[in-house]
C-alpha cells in the first residue's frame, strides 16, 4: 500500500518533533526528516528519530543535488552512522545514487548500516538510492534505474525530475509499473502533480506531501490535506478513473474541488486533477493524445477551459470523436468524454448551462425563449456559447461589444439560425430594449470588483429586467448589485458554472450530481479565498 511521507525540514529538534506529531495527526504514514540544514548536533537528531511519532526516512541532501548540505561527505556519512545506533533507528536512509557510485568508501560505509542480503549484523534500516534532476528528465534515466536495481543494498529506488509537460508523468507511471524493486517515481514542478496524486494508483512505495503549503520541500508537492481531502487519496486504487480540467493557467480552478466532492457523494471510483497544458495546439494534441493512449491510466474525460476550447474541437475532429452538433456550431467545446470502449465524445455544456440558468430563474421552458429579446455584452468565448444557445431557441439577440468587428462576426455566424442576431457598439447599450442582459465580459471579476460593463444601470434597466452575470468570482458582482437596486431579477454566474459542471459530471458518470454539493463547495471556496 502506497504511503504518504510528510517531508519535514529540520531547523530545531523541538520544531521537528512538533512537525512529526502534526504529520501523524494529518494522516501521514511516515516522515522524511530533511536534516540538510541541521547537521551539527547528532545527539539532538538521534532524539528526533527516536521520539518521532512516525517511522523516519532520514535525508541529508547535499547542495549539488538540490539540498542545503554543504559539508564534506565523510561527516555526512558519520551522521548516518550515528543515527543507525539509535535504539529506534531510521526506517530508511536516503543517499543519492551519484554519491553512492562515486565513492567506494561511501558505498562500503552505507552498506554496513542498511539491511540487504549480504548484511551480517541485524538492522532494519533500508536504503533508498535516489536521483533528482531539477531541470528536466535526465537523458540517462534508465541507466540510473538499472544502476539502482543492480545495487544489492538498495531496497528502494527513487527517481525525481522536473516535468516539462504532463507527459512526463506517464513515464513516471511506466517506471512504477515496470520495476520489481519498490520504487518512488515523482515529477517536480507544476506539471508533476499527477505523479504525486496517482502514485497510489501505480503502486509507488510512497508519495511525499507537506504539512502545510509553506512547508513544501519540493516544487509542486501537495499538502497531506490536499491529497486526502481534495484528491481522494484513500479511495484511489489501480482501477480508479482519472478526469481533470485542462487549461492554462489552471492551478486555481475550482473544478477539482467540486468534481472530487461529487465523486465522493455518489461513491464513484474516480479522481479529478488540474491539468496544465500550454496554449499551442501541438501541446494539447500531444498531451491529451498520450494520456488517452495510456491504457492503465484510465483517463476518462476532461473539462476544457481557456485557452483550449477550440483546440478540443480540432482534436476531436482528428480523433474522429463523436461531436455534438451544437459544439460544432459554436466552434468550441468544453467537455471530453472517453467511454470504456475507447470511443470519444465532445460537447459544449456552457451553452446549455446558460440557457438552463435563465429558464430556471424565469420559470419558463426553452420554447418560451423565442419571445425574448436578449442583450449579450461581450463577443468572446462565453458570448459565443450564449448567443448560439439563444439563437438556436429563436430569441432576438443583440451583441454589444467594445470591438464591433468581433460582435459583427458573431452575429454573422449565428444570425438566421432560428433567431435573429445583430451587432452593436458597446456604448449604445443604454439605448437598448432588451428583456434579458447577459454580461459575458470579465468586467467586475475578482480582483477588479468595482468594474461593470453597465455604468448607468438606472437608465438601462427597470423592474422586470433580467440581469445575468456569467462571472462567478465574486458571486455578487457590482453588476448584480446594481441590477437588484434597479429592481431587476438577477442570475449569478455561479448557477451557470454549477450547471455546466453538472452536465459534464452526468456525461462521465451517468449519475445526477448532487447540485447542493457543488454549490456548497464553490461557495465555501469563494468565501475562503476572500472574494
Ligand atoms: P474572452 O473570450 O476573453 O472574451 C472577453 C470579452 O470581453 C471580449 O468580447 C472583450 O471585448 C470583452 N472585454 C474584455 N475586457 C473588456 C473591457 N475592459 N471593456 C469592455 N469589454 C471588454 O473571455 P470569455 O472566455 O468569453 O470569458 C468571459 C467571462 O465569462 C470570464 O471573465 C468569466 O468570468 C465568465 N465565464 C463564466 C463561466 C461560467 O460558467 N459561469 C464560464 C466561463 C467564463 P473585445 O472583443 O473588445 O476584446
Amino acid at each position: 500500500m502506497t504511503k504518504i511521507a510528510a517531508s519535514i525540514m529540520v531547523h530545531a529538534p523541538d520544531q521537528a518533533l512538533d512537525d512529526t506529531t502534526r504529520a501523524a495527526q494529518h494522516g501521514a504514514d511516515l516522515v522524511e526528516l530533511r536534516v540538510d540544514g541541521f547537521t551539527h548536533d547528532h545527539n539532538a537528531l538521534a532524539r528526533v528519530v527516536e521520539e518521532s511519532d512516525l517511522p523516519c526516512i532520514v535525508t541529508c541532501r547535499p547542495d549539488w543535488e538540490g539540498g542545503q548540505y554543504q559539508g564534506d561527505e565523510h561527516a555526512r556519512i558519520s551522521l548516518f552512522e550515528h543515527l543507525a545506533q539509535c535504539a529506534r533507528p531510521p526506517a530508511y536512509i536516503d543517499i543519492e545514487l551519484a554519491a553512492y557510485q562515486r565513492s567506494s568508501d561511501t558505498r562500503r560505509r552505507i552498506d554496513r548500516l542498511v539491511d540487504h542480503p549480504g548484511q551480517v549484523k541485524p538492522t532494519s534500516t533500508g536504503l533508498i538510492l535516489s536521483s533528482h534532476d531539477f531541470k528536466s528528465r535526465p537523458i540517462d534515466l534508465y541507466q540510473r534505474v538499472e544502476a539502482m536495481a543492480a545495487a544489492p543494498a538498495c531496497r528502494i529506488m527513487k527517481l525525481a525530475w522536473y516535468a516539462k509537460s504532463l507527459r512526463d508523468n506517464l513515464e513516471a507511471f511506466e517506471l512504477l509499473a515496470s520495476h520489481h524493486k519498490p520504487t518512488i517515481a515523482l515529477c517536480m514542478g507544476p506539471f508533476g502533480l499527477p505523479s504525486r496524486v496517482l502514485a497510489k494508483k501505480f503502486g509507488a512505495l510512497l508519495t511525499f506531501a507537506s504539512i502545510e503549503p509553506s512547508a513544501a520541500t519540493a516544487e509542486g508537492q501537495p499538502t497531506i490535506d490536499q491529497l486526502k481531502n481534495l484528491y481522494r487519496w484513500d479511495t484511489i486504487t489501480p482501477t480508479t478513473r482519472v478526469f481533470g480540467v485542462i487549461g492554462y493557467p489552471v492551478a486555481h480552478s475550482a473544478s477539482p474541488a467540486i468534481h472530487n466532492a461529487a465523486f465522493d457523494a455518489v461513491h464513484h471510483d474516480a479522481v479529478y486533477l488540474p491539468l496544465s497544458i500550454p496554449p499551442e495546439y501541438e501541446h494539447f494534441a500531444a498531451t491529451v493524445g498520450a494520456w488517452l493512449d495510456a491504457t492503465d491510466l484510465h483517463f476518462r474525460g476532461a473539462s476544457v477551459t481557456i485557452p483550449h476550447k477550440e483546440n478540443l474541437l480540432r482534436f476531436a475532429h482528428e480523433r474522429h470523436a463523436n461531436i455534438e452538433p451544437l459544439a460544432e456550431h459554436i466552434g468550441a467545446a468544453n467537455t471530453l468524454v472517453r467511454h470504456d470502449n475507447g470511443s470519444l465524445h465532445t460537447t459544449n455544456t456552457d451553452c446549455s448551462a446558460a440557457i438552463d440558468s435563465v429558464c430556471h430563474a424565469l420559470g419558463i421552458l426553452h420554447a418560451d425563449l423565442a419571445a425574448q429579446r436578449v442583450a449579450v455584452i461581450g463577443a468572446g468565448g462565453v458570448a459565443r456559447a450564449v448567443v448560439a444557445g439563444f439563437a438556436q431557441h429563436g430569441a432576438t439577440v443583440v451583441v454589444y461589444n467594445r470591438t464591433l468587428e468581433k460582435a459583427q462576426a458573431l452575429a454573422d455566424r449565428f444570425n438566421g439560425h432560428t433567431g435573429k442576431v445583430v451587432a452593436t457598439p458597446l456604448d449604445k447599450l443604454c439605448d437598448s430594449w432588451g428583456q434579458i442582459y447577459i454580461n459575458c465580459t470579465p468586467l467586475g471579476m475578482h480582483p477588479h470588483t468595482d468594474a461593470t460593463p453597465v455604468p448607468d444601470p438606472q437608465k438601462t434597466w427597470g423592474p422586470g429586467t433580467v440581469v445575468f452575470d456569467t462571472i462567478y468570482n465574486p458571486t455578487h458582482t457590482r453588476l448584480l448589485r446594481d441590477a437588484r437596486a434597479a429592481g431587476c431579477l438577477t442570475i449569478s454566474g455561479l448557477d451557470m458554472f454549477i450547471r455546466q459542471a453538472a452536465l459534464q459530471f452526468k456525461l462521465w458518470t451517468n449519475q445526477d450530481v448532487p447540485l447542493d454539493v457543488f454549490r456548497r463547495i464553490l461557495t465555501d471556496r469563494l468565501t475562503n479565498s476572500g472574494t
